[in-house]
């Protein structure tokens, strides 16, 4: 039994979405795991969720995050949707291994806990329920280090692992991630009552989605007209999703509709990867074998994963020309919202004419040489703090080293720095700092972390949450994590199995 003063215990449950009804889920609870222990949790989450510095110390805490206990007011359940999976429809998918817990009220406003792996659940097809300590501990650490860069995600609470067996291409033994998000609807989610020709259920849902995500559409007219405001809205969110992803060289891996997140957020962490040296051909999805999902196609695939939303909520919005021209925003404000990141990135206060040149010859000149993302735009940052001092261009040397045939990297060296003669060099420098990280979650690190996670030592998964949490900031004594990939990174193989 519960002890009245433990944190989790005493947490308020909302709910909203348990209470449209079984056309959209099936309550479920979790799966028991034996022997359970912490693996990792992230102490800045519980801390923006309310929760007292202790909380994880107590066994309900534990047990309750395991999936082997319901806490008082949650109601498990999973939830069913279906989407299109590398660019077919799949039909009816599902949550087959994450369990709602419900929703809490919060200091960060309400949000949604899910347990990612708690067990079987009617949606599991093939499926297993389960997710192994590998795939959560770099789902955890990955939504933490996106937190940490500023760029929208599912946060992750904490892992709880146990030696319970769990089969993939090997035998590994099962984790929990405590996922925390304020709505975990997917495109997908709508895709389901629409395929379906389920339009009660459809407008039901979309009418939950409004008035409890986007209640800020509640002043458009009834009707339609709230409807294509959140296609709007979607549309506007991915397209500032996608710039950032683009940005920073993040590859999701697997961009599905049942994967993409209404509220624009990073979801579903599965074979992801930060590019190393930019490649725009890279895959980091060993079973995408045509390149589907690759780096650079991602910002089209978000496009099209949005015209499978267009298409689902088009009952409701009811004018096709209406529903096309809110999804063609996305062809202007993508590149509009990307240029803005690249600008930031370079120092500039603002987008001018001429800098979208400037941004697509820097991607080239990356690409000619597969240059390392991060390390350029760190030492880019650094070269520019030291520009601002004497104005001597030998401040760009460590950025120049990074290039084997260096007459390209001149030119643009020489554009570049007729460019931020427009700007206060101090401010260009300061801010580079503060949005071209140091540290990014690389397959080789989540990797290491892992490897001696499997041996029961968690204290890389610390350290990486540690650093990826504050990414533009120095750790002083951590500069092994911000160097170039080992040889070995090249080999590591991640596929859709987790
Ligand atoms: P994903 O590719 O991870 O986004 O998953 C696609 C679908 O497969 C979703 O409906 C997942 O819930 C389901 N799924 C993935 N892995 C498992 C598993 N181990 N057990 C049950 N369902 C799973
Ligand atoms: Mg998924």
């Amino acid at each position: 039994m519960q002890s009245l003063a433990d944190p989790l215990s005493t947490l308020t449950w909302r709910n909203r979405f348990a209470t449209l009804g079984n056309a959209f889920f099936t309550p479920v609870n979790a799966a028991p795991l034996r022997d359970v222990h912490w693996v990792s949790r992230s102490d800045a989450l519980a801390h923006s969720l309310g929760l007292p510095d202790d909380w994880w110390q107590s066994n309900t805490s534990l047990q309750a995050l395991a999936g082997n206990e319901v806490l008082p007011g949650s109601q498990p359940l999973a939830s069913v949707y279906s989407g299109h999976q590398f660019g077919v429809w799949a039909g009816q998918l599902g949550d087959g291994r994450a369990l709602w817990l419900g929703e809490i009220d919060t200091p960060a406003g309400t949000q949604e806990l899910q347990l990612k792996g708690a067990g079987l659940t009617p949606y599991s097809r093939m499926g297993d329920g389960r997710a192994v300590l590998r795939s959560s501990i770099r789902e955890f650490l990955c939504s933490e280090a996106m937190h940490g860069l500023g760029i929208p995600t599912t946060r992750a609470l904490a892992i709880v692992g146990s030696p319970d067996k769990v089969l993939r291409e090997e035998v590994e033994t099962a984790a929990v991630v405590t996922r925390v998000a304020p709505s975990f609807l997917r495109f997908g989610h709508f895709e389901h009552f629409a395929s379906l020709g389920r339009q009660e259920e459809l407008k039901q849902l979309t009418d939950h989605a409004i008035a409890n995500h986007f209640p800020e559409l509640l002043s458009l007219p009834q009707g339609s007209a709230q409807y294509l405001g959140l296609l709007e809205t979607v549309v506007q969110r991915t397209a500032v999703l996608l710039a950032h992803w683009q940005s920073v060289g993040f590859c999701h891996g697997v961009m599905n509709t049942d994967n993409m997140s209404l509220l624009g957020l990073t979801i579903d962490y599965g074979p992801f990867q930060f590019l190393d040296g930019f490649d725009p051909a890279h895959i980091c999805n060993h079973s995408d074998h045509q390149g589907r999902y690759a780096y650079a196609r991602q910002p089209q695939i978000a496009f099209w994963n949005l015209y499978c939303l267009g298409q689902a909520l088009l009952p409701l919005i009811q004018d096709q020309d209406a529903a096309v021209e809110v999804l063609d925003v996305y062809k202007t404000l993508y590149p509009a919202q990307l240029d803005q990141r690249m600008a930031a990135k370079l120092g500039l206060k603002e987008v001018k004419t001429g800098d979208h040149t400037l941004i697509n010859e820097v991607f080239k000149l990356l690409a000619t040489e597969r240059t390392d993302l991060t390390i350029f735009w760190r030492r880019l940052s650094q070269a520019v703090a030291g520009y601002a001092t004497g104005h001597q261009t030998a401040a760009f040397d460590k950025v120049g080293d990074m290039f084997i045939e260096p007459s390209a990297w001149q030119v643009w060296l020489g554009q570049y720095l007729s460019r931020l003669a427009e700007e206060d060099l101090f401010r260009s420098a300061k801010s580079m700092l503060a949005c071209n990280p140091k540290y990014v979650l690389r397959n080789h690190l989540g990797e290491q972390a892992i490897r001696q996670a499997k041996m029961g030592d968690f204290s890389e998964v610390a350290t990486l949450l540690k650093l990826l949490s504050a990414p533009f900031d120095e750790h002083p004594g951590f500069e092994s994590y911000a160097t170039f990939p080992p040889d070995w990174a090249s080999s590591i193989s991640i596929s859709c199995s987790s």
